[in-house]
């Protein structure tokens, strides 16, 4: 994340503010400049253009912060959320503002690299077939399974609430379960279905990470059936990422985006000198040369305060291979 600051008082924002604690000033998320600005009593930006912005008509519903067209309309990504709780379910709609930070932090990263976020919205300038977009149901209600088809990404609520969110985590030994780690992994499948189209980017692909036409419903079987296979941390980065090779793909690429985030938050704050993900050509040499060391340091610090590791995963060399090929799709 990028080190925000207040543009009235100078202090340091948190992505999520949407009041300035040291001076007062109401603040809204422009996506259009990477910033947080300032914002009149009536929640108005105008921006160098002489365009007027609205602070976004969920902020008091799930604390968005981002700016919309519309006097009294939604913003670029709660636009993208196609369904979201019902009034009347209490439980989802208290876990609805953290799919919905989450969803907002994911955005501005993949802006920031370039990759196309595009809705599913013709009337918004989006793509019914090729767009995103995003449902999110709650397993409280109904059984809800996380994934990814046709653009459409589930997201469960209930993995807002952290008891169940651990308790699943322990059942399925995962290290890592976060609510940004699901829209990470689950963008992954969009992506690889939108970017890995062209006959040579689909071999390369399949080169690497195996041949994604597999059964999927026995891949699925043979893995909560079987476990993992041994010795998968030569060339994995996750068990789950072993069980089919679309999930190997987007496991990386969560992986992918979770080292891009952090170190460039890192250079933000001044804990490494690296002037971006972009200053090395291969994605590799970011890796070894300065993703291993900081993430060694960042669960140093993290153990100091009696907290798991930061980075719980050890990256082996045919990982490298995959990360290079997941930053070379970055248009
Ligand atoms: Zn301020
Ligand atoms: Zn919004
Ligand atoms: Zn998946």
């Amino acid at each position: 994340m990028r080190a925000y600051g207040c543009r009235v008082c100078g202090s340091a924002l948190y992505f999520e503010n949407s009041v300035c604690v040291s001076c007062g000033t109401n603040l809204g998320y422009s996506r259009e400049e990477d910033a947080i600005v300032p914002v009149d009593e009536e929640g108005r930006y105008v921006d160098a253009g002489g365009f007027i912005w609205h602070v976004c008509c969920n902020l008091n519903l799930s604390g968005c912060t981002w700016l919309a067209r519309l006097e009294g309309g939604a913003c670029f990504s709660c636009d993208l959320t196609r369904v979201r709780p019902s009034d009347a379910d209490l439980a989802g709609i208290a876990k609805y503002p953290i799919a919905e930070r989450a969803k907002r932090q994911l955005i501005v990263e993949l802006d920031g690299l370039g990759f196309p976020v595009i809705g599913k919205d013709a009337v918004n300038g989006g793509d019914p077939v090729k767009g995103l977009c995003f449902d999110l149901l709650s397993s409280t209600e109904e059984p809800v399974v996380i994934g990814h088809a046709d653009g459409v990404i589930t997201i469960d609520l209930a993995e807002g609430d952290d008891a169940h969110r651990e308790r699943l985590r322990d059942e399925l030994d995962e290290p890592y379960r976060t609510m940004l780690g699901h829209f990470r992994h689950e963008v992954g499948h969009y992506y690889q279905w939108q970017l890995v189209r062209d006959p040579d980017t689909v071999a390369r692909c399949r080169e690497l990470f195996g041949d994604e036409t597999a059964d999927y419903q026995a891949a699925i079987d043979a893995h909560y059936g079987q476990g993992a296979p041994a010795g998968w941390e030569q060339s994995y980065l996750t068990t789950y990422a072993t069980m089919h090779p679309h999930e190997d793909f987007a496991e990386t690429w969560a992986h992918y985006l979770h080292i891009c985030d952090t170190v460039e938050t890192a250079a933000q704050y001044g804990l490494t000198s690296v002037a971006g993900v972009a200053a090395f050509s291969q994605f590799r040499d970011l890796v070894t040369g300065v993703w291993v060391p900081l993430s060694t340091a960042l669960n140093m610090i993290n153990r100091s305060m009696g907290n798991g590791d930061l980075y719980p995963f050890v990256i082996p060399e045919p990982v490298l291979a995959k990360l290079d090929f997941i930053a070379s799709l970055r248009p």
